[in-house]
């Protein structure tokens, strides 16, 4: 059945897998034309997720717009006797490197910049690679959508350490801070590019 150094997908040897519970299906050529039910779990089991590819180039390009208001506009507003500051991503992540808050200051950075740039590129050179059915480098690319994934979860931490600087400085004297635009944008960047790793069907990288 295996040739040597030739693997064989689950839908060349005619099954297809629940996406919910991950039962093997036999898939029969009538499940083609009429939706299959789950027998285990009741979910509708599909060969492949359907529009998998345009809804994730979808999802992935609001990210990348989404970057530019988030990283552009304030993040977060001082009030500081009376006077308003406005702060940026990347005046919030100076200010901590020039206070010698490198720990917070590389945190912010990595949650804010560095992983939202990574999803993003990881994706497209992932749905770039399918779209021109490159061949090579599978095995890292289905290693590197697997930790586009694995890092979604964490992509909040940012919002989280807005927050808690809010709480922090709040004790201060006549100090206020606020979150200011960008941190709706940058939620959506983090949601759109959660949605596209969720709507990416992984095994489309083994059809070529
Ligand atoms: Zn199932």
């Amino acid at each position: 059945m295996f040739e040597s150094n030739k693997f064989q997908t689950a839908r060349e040897a005619g099954y297809a897998q629940c996406h919910d519970c991950y039962k093997l299906i036999p898939w029969l050529l009538e499940h083609e034309t009429r939706k299959h039910v789950c027998p285990r779990c009741g979910a509708v089991v599909h060969i492949r997720k359907p529009n998998s590819l345009s809804r994730t180039w979808a999802l992935v390009i609001t990210a990348a717009v989404l970057c530019i208001p988030a990283n552009l506009l304030p993040i977060m507003q001082v009030d500081f006797l009376g006077s308003t500051d406005y702060s940026t991503i990347m005046d919030g992540i100076i200010y901590f490197f020039e206070e010698g808050s490198y720990g917070i200051g590389i945190i912010i950075l990595t949650a804010s910049i560095l992983v939202p740039f990574f999803k993003i590129i990881g994706i497209v050179l992932i749905l770039l690679s399918i779209h021109f059915r490159w061949k090579s480098w599978l095995r890292h690319k289905a290693l590197l959508f697997r930790a586009i994934e694995f890092i979604g979860r964490w992509s909040m931490l940012d919002i989280f350490v807005i927050a808690l600087l809010q709480v922090l400085v709040n004790f201060g004297y006549f100090t206020s801070i606020e979150s200011a635009p960008a941190a709706s944008y940058f939620t959506g960047v983090v949601l759109t590019t959660m949605f596209a790793a969720i709507t990416f069907d992984s095994r489309l990288l083994w059809d070529a």
